[in-house]
């Protein structure tokens, strides 16, 4: 639930903490606005195409969260469409979020790149990206870094795949960062993962390890003297096979070489599974 509602075709906000919505000249504003709302939901016409949105926290932090009105034991209320959206009210930043925020601008600094947490980039008349640390790197690229961490909620965010490829189609290389195993094997983006850690530690300039995400292609020619199996038949086929080999990466060199683009997203199949991780540009090159 949110306390403020933006009206989109209106272009006006409306605050449910007060009688009149904090509009005194339109009497009767809820009523009307609630009875609208319900013969829209009579209608079958979707929560998205009422005009309702949250006002608050949702539209400051550049997202179009859609909410429809209800009446609860006489109390107004605005409620969101999603389960996602309704969780960033209740999760403040974590300490552990806000220091790794700080450790990506630091490091992406001592290599004199500019980066700031918190931003919206716009990418249409009403459309943005929320970044919570936008790296600006060699020649142009852009590192949109997501922390999504332990104190997030079970479920873990929802419309990852959108909002990453939103942000690719627009230049911004998603990275998402977490500190939880079930996250890192999501293959909805291209996920990193370092061990869970307090604050401290993770504010410290010391080694911060990543321990999934970044892998060293290990290319063979599949033959007599091959190490690994043939991943297509269960003989020897003779053609050219790539295994990923999971690789440490220190956190730091992450950020500065992902800026720099020595470090790049690929997507990798193996039968109908694509997996998404991070290697380096070397290996990119080699695997096209
Ligand atoms: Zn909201
Ligand atoms: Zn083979």
């Amino acid at each position: 639930m949110a306390n403020i509602v933006w009206h989109e075709k209106w272009g006006i906000e409306l605050d449910l903490t007060r009688g009149d919505l904090g509009h005194e000249s339109i009497p009767k504003l809820w009523e009307l606005l609630y009875q609208n709302d319900r013969i829209d939901a009579l209608r079958g016409v979707p929560v998205a195409k009422r005009g309702l949105q949250c006002g608050g926290v949702c539209r400051r932090a550049g997202v179009v969260a859609w909410m429809y009105l209800r009446e609860r034991g006489g109390r107004r209320e605005a409620v969101h469409e999603r389960a996602e959206d309704e969780q960033r009210h209740r999760a403040p930043l974590s300490d552990e979020h806000k220091a790794y925020q700080e450790r990506i601008v630091r490091a992406a600094d001592s290599l004199g790149y500019p980066a700031n947490s918190e931003v919206r980039t716009a990418v249409g008349p009403r459309s943005w990206i929320q970044t919570d640390t936008l790296v600006q790197g060699e020649g142009g690229i852009r590192v949109g870094w997501e922390i999504q961490l332990s104190s997030a909620g079970a479920e873990g965010p929802r419309s990852v795949k959108a909002r990453a490829s939103k942000a690719a189609k627009h230049g911004i290389i998603p990275a998402w960062h977490t500190d939880r195993s079930d996250y890192a094997r999501r293959t909805d983006t291209h996920w990193t993962r370092s061990d869970h850690l307090p604050a401290e530690v993770i504010a410290k300039t010391g080694d911060l390890r990543v321990v999934s995400g970044f892998r060293v292609l290990d290319f063979w020619r599949c033959g007599i003297h091959a190490l690994y199996r043939c991943p297509d038949t269960p003989n020897r086929c003779g053609k050219r096979h790539v295994t990923p080999k999971p690789r440490d990466v220190l956190f730091d060199d992450l950020v500065r070489k992902t800026a720099a683009g020595l470090i790049v997203p690929i997507t990798h199949r193996t039968g109908s599974t694509t997996h998404r991780f991070w290697v380096t540009d070397a290996d990119r090159d080699q695997g096209r």
